[in-house]
C-alpha cells in the first residue's frame, strides 16, 4: 500500500509575549510543550490575516506602478484618462471642471544645451514646486514628455484662468541649478455637459498651440 504524507507550512507572524503566557489547562499536556501554543483556528485566522496584508502592500504597490509617473510622482497618462471620465461620467457633481494642459516652452533647447539629465531635473523640481501651490482637490498628472494636465474641482471660467495664470507665473519665476528660468504655455477650458475624453483634450491641445503659436509663456482658454 502506497502512503503519501503532505507538509504545509503556514505563516502565522511572530509569538506575542501575552500568547507565550495563555494557559491551555483542557489539554492534557506538559505546560512547557504549550510555550507558544496555538489552536489551529487561531493560526488559521493569524495566517490570513498576514497574508491579506500582504496581498493589501502588493495591490498598493501595483496600483503606484500603474498609474503614477516614475520620474514626477504624479499621475500618468493611463490615471489621468480614467479620473477624467470619471469628472465626465458625473457631470456636476463637483462644480465646473477646469482642465489645463502644460507645455515646457523650448525644452528640446534645454536638453540639447545642458543634457537629459538637467532635463530630467527640471521636470522633477518642476513638480515639486507646482506641487506645492495646487489644492488637495486637484489632479494633477504627467500626460507625457515635457506636458502635464491639471484636472480641478469646483472651478469656473474665471477661476481657470486666474489659476491657470498663477501656475505660468509661478513657473517663470523659479530658479532652476545651471538653467535658471524657464517658461511655460497652456490651454485651458472647463468641461462641457456634451464633452468625451477626446473632445476635451482637444479643446486644450487646440488651446495650447494657439498659445505656442502666439508667442508662448501664456495660457489660452477656450469654451
Ligand atoms: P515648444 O516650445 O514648441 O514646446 O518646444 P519644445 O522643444 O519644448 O517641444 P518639442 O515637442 O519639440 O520637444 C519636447 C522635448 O521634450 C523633446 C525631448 O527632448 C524633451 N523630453 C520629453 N520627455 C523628456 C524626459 O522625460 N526627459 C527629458 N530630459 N526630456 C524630455
Ligand atoms: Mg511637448
Ligand atoms: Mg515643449
Amino acid at each position: 500500500m502506497n502512503a503519501s504524507l503532505v507538509a504545509v507550512g503556514i505563516r502565522e507572524g511572530e509569538v506575542t509575549e501575552e500568547e507565550k503566557k495563555r494557559e491551555f489547562k483542557e489539554l492534557d499536556i506538559p505546560k512547557e510543550y504549550l510555550i507558544g501554543y496555538k489552536p489551529l483556528s487561531e493560526r488559521l485566522v493569524r495566517f490570513l490575516e498576514s497574508t491579506t496584508s500582504d496581498l493589501r502592500s502588493a495591490v498598493d504597490q501595483l496600483f503606484r506602478v500603474a498609474s503614477m509617473d516614475e520620474l514626477t510622482q504624479i499621475y500618468n497618462r493611463r490615471a489621468l484618462n480614467h479620473f477624467m471620465q470619471q469628472q465626465i461620467d458625473a457631470f456636476g457633481s463637483e462644480g465646473e471642471i477646469m482642465v489645463l494642459l502644460v507645455d515646457i516652452d523650448h525644452f528640446k533647447h534645454v536638453n540639447d544645451t545642458y543634457g537629459h539629465d538637467v532635463g530630467d531635473m527640471i521636470l522633477k523640481d518642476g513638480v515639486d514646486q507646482v506641487k506645492r501651490f495646487v489644492s488637495q482637490k486637484d489632479i494633477i498628472g504627467r500626460w507625457g514628455g515635457e506636458e502635464f494636465i491639471m484636472i480641478s474641482p469646483y472651478s469656473s471660467k474665471e477661476k481657470a484662468l486666474r489659476v491657470s495664470e498663477s501656475i505660468r507665473k509661478g513657473v517663470e519665476e523659479m530658479e532652476f541649478e545651471k538653467v535658471g528660468h524657464i517658461t511655460v504655455s497652456g490651454g485651458v477650458t472647463v468641461l462641457r455637459r456634451e464633452d468625451t475624453l477626446e473632445s476635451v483634450f482637444k479643446r486644450v491641445d487646440d488651446a495650447l498651440y494657439e498659445a505656442k503659436t502666439t508667442g508662448r509663456n501664456k495660457m489660452v482658454y477656450k469654451d
